[in-house]
């Protein structure tokens, strides 16, 4: 039953109760592998740690509450999450997802499951429309990412479910880049919600990890039993340091959306930023949509430079606080320049991002010297 309690004591408190064997307040790395039987079969509902593992429950039973789901499922990546949800499908069906995917699920729909015979169709779900003329008789799961990632767009999850739901398909959310604390994709009707806990979930930048959460029982022993049976699992150390990560995450998020809003505001008044890409902006198209699905904008923001890729390069190699890396959703700010890392599999293609587009993780450090650091590197 999904707690009554709110999300930031259910953060701290669900899944993470004192241990029963010694009172520890902290849930113990449990670093084994096997566990003891007191008759063959006979044991206390642990036997090997692929299938299951202390840490991991706990884990996969913060995450079911922070999502207000009934089951949750701690994998070893982002990537091998939504794997095991797409082994979900069969060789013949047909998956939609928004043509600004995150690039390692747009490979793995192309290069990896199209050779099993499932197809992915890619559209600007923006437009719902746009997905109702991508569905065909076997689409049986619309994928959502949103917001979407660099461009912020924000899509309708209430609207995207009822027209899978209509027509028998399933719904996965990839909230990676809201997290629960901003947007609970079960509530507006996502059958599946996804996460890479690398990034705000863990939010520390020092773990690797993803998860699935579900309230639909059959769908969670499906996941289950692939998740065994694949073995994409996280070992206990990497749990516990998302489990660590998880207590913080109201805070976090709330500081992340704050200086990311103000960053946001600081680069639309500057003279060399043509574009600003953030859904808590008047102007974001998504504006009204974010209101109603989200609790707040979020931490990430992204802006295009006058003067093309050489001068977004330029400005991604001299900032100072914002560290040039991959990945997001740590305490730490970065900064990425997504046509030459993050996206550069895509350039080409028509689905190719803006050569001057940089992308921001925006941290939890000051956010007054996090735009002194953006101006410094926008004016040298
Ligand atoms: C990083 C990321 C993933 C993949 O997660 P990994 O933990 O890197 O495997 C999936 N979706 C989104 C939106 C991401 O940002």
């Amino acid at each position: 039953m999904p707690s009554r309690r709110r999300f930031e004591t259910r953060a701290i408190h669900d899944g993470q109760e004192p241990d029963p064997t010694t009172g520890a307040v902290i849930t113990p790395i449990y670093q084994t592998s096997t566990y003891v039987q007191q008759a063959p079969g006979e044991h206390r509902g642990y036997d090997y740690s692929r299938t299951a593992n202390p840490t991991r429950t706990a884990l996969e039973r913060a995450l079911a509450s922070l999502e207000e789901a009934e089951y949750g499922l701690a994998f070893a990546s982002g990537m091998a999450a939504i794997t095991t949800a797409a082994l979900l499908l069969s060789p013949g069906d047909h998956v939609v997802a928004p043509d600004d995917v995150y690039g390692g699920t747009y490979r793995l729909f192309v290069r990896v499951l199209q050779r099993y015979g499932i197809d992915t169709t890619f559209v600007d779900m923006t437009e719902v429309a746009a997905v109702e003329r991508a569905r065909r008789e076997r689409t049986r799961l619309i994928f959502i990412e949103t917001p979407t990632n660099p461009y912020l767009k924000i899509l309708d999850i209430a609207r995207l479910s009822e027209l899978a739901h209509a027509h028998g398909a399933l719904v996965a959310v990839d909230n990676t880049f809201a997290t629960p604390y901003v947007q609970q994709p079960l509530r507006f009707g996502a059958d599946l919600v996804i996460h890479s806990t690398t990034k705000y979930l863990g939010g520390h930048s020092d773990v690797v990890g993803g998860a699935v959460a579900t309230s639909r029982a059959d769908l969670y022993e499906s996941l289950k039993f692939h998740q065994n049976a694949v073995g994409g699992v996280p070992g206990p150390f990497d749990c516990w340091l998302v489990l660590r990560g998880l207590r913080t995450l109201a805070v976090r998020m709330d500081r992340h959306a704050e200086n990311a809003a103000r960053v946001a505001r600081a680069l639309v008044e500057h003279p060399r930023v043509t574009r600003v890409f953030y859904p808590g902006l008047t102007d974001h198209p998504g504006r009204d949509l974010a209101a109603r699905q989200m609790r707040n904008s979020g931490g990430m923001v992204s802006f295009v430079v006058n003067g093309g890729g050489a001068a977004a390069r330029r400005v991604a190699s001299r900032t100072r606080l914002f560290l040039l890396a991959e990945s997001l959703g740590g305490v730490e700010s970065l900064i990425d320049h997504p046509a030459s890392m993050t996206h550069a599999s895509l350039v080409g293609s028509p689905l190719a991002v803006d050569e001057g587009l940089l992308r921001l993780s925006v941290g939890i450090e000051h956010a007054d010297d996090l735009i002194e650091d953006l101006r410094q590197a926008l004016e040298t």
